[in-house]
């Protein structure tokens, strides 16, 4: 296990889940809140698994990589494929004359497709790479109805970034969704977005102080520690949202989540405080995970 692989594989799921809020909060999708918690849990979870794990670790963070090496990490690339659904490969199919068949992608694959490849702008801070990257890549076989919906996504998300940067987002905001919506994928109706959402959508969700009662008066101390022990055994994570806020997450022994709506519970610092006390009392350590920087 190198810690190095996994902190890039939580860094990169976290990315992907904000470039979905990005398009959320844009209105260029039609999704929501859970759908994205949701969707930084399981995306790449295959990663985790053994076909994948051991493979990928060595691959990008070994050294000099013996010929052995290089066929389990092919065969763990292929199994990656083949389990997950947001890669274009999975959806070619291989035919006998030579030829490929292309199949058309799910509408919710070809999006986390998009927030997978826009995630590296989000971890370099250059929102715009993405455009480039996906020019030379033109090898990608995509059935017609998916690269045109895929297209008409890249360039309303490149129009909008530089209406922003221009400072002039409100206007262009309705029109862009307007050309997406013509290619006859169905989109979510646009409402007025205030100005200050406009500029800085990424802002966390507040609890009103009933929610924030709400969330204190659930937790009794016999539930404290009752999921501080399920955290100390795996049944439950403590999961971050690109918000910024703490949910608790049922997962299964594979890591996946199994909470009922898909999001689990939402916490509070109150709450958080005191499930680190219990924990911290039965002697284990409560990672952070939006600030893994304060883990050590
Ligand atoms: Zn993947």
């Amino acid at each position: 296990m190198s810690e190095q692989y996994d902190n890039y594989i939580y860094e990169h799921k976290s990315n992907v889940g904000k470039a979905y809020t990005w398009l959320l909060e844009h209105h260029l999708i039609d999704g929501n809140y859970y759908i994205m918690l949701n969707l930084v849990n399981s995306h790449d979870a295959s990663k985790f698994s053994e076909e994948e794990y051991n493979a990928y670790d060595t691959y990008f963070y070994g050294n000099n990589i013996t010929p052995e090496e290089q066929e389990n990490f092919n065969a763990a690339r292929l199994h990656h494929i083949h389990n997950n659904p947001h890669h274009w490969e999975y959806w070619v199919v291989a035919q006998e004359d030579g030829g490929q068949q292309i199949l058309e992608m799910p509408k919710q694959y070809a999006i986390e497709m998009l927030c997978n490849w826009w995630s590296f702008g989000f971890k370099s801070g250059n929102l715009y790479e993405i455009f480039d990257w996906y020019n030379s890549h033109k090898g990608i076989l995509l059935h017609p109805d998916t690269r045109a919906y895929i297209e008409s996504l890249l360039n309303a998300i490149h129009e909008i970034l530089c209406a922003e940067d221009a400072g002039a987002a409100q206007n262009l905001l309705q029109n862009k969704v307007d050309t997406v919506n013509d290619t006859g994928f169905e989109l979510i109706d646009m409402p007025e977005l205030p100005q200050e959402q406009a500029e800085d959508s990424m802002q966390p969700k507040e609890l009103t102080p009933e929610e924030d009662m709400q969330i204190n008066d659930y937790f009794t101390d016999e539930l404290i520690e009752k999921t501080a022990e399920e955290l100390l055994t795996g049944k439950q994570m403590l999961i971050g949202s690109a918000f910024g806020d703490y949910w608790l997450i049922q997962v299964n022994e594979r890591g996946e989540n199994i909470s009922k709506n898909g999001a689990g519970i939402r916490i509070n610092a109150a709450v958080k405080r005191r499930l680190e006390h219990e924990i911290e009392k039965r002697g284990g350590i409560v990672s952070d995970p939006l600030n893994p920087e304060n883990n050590n």
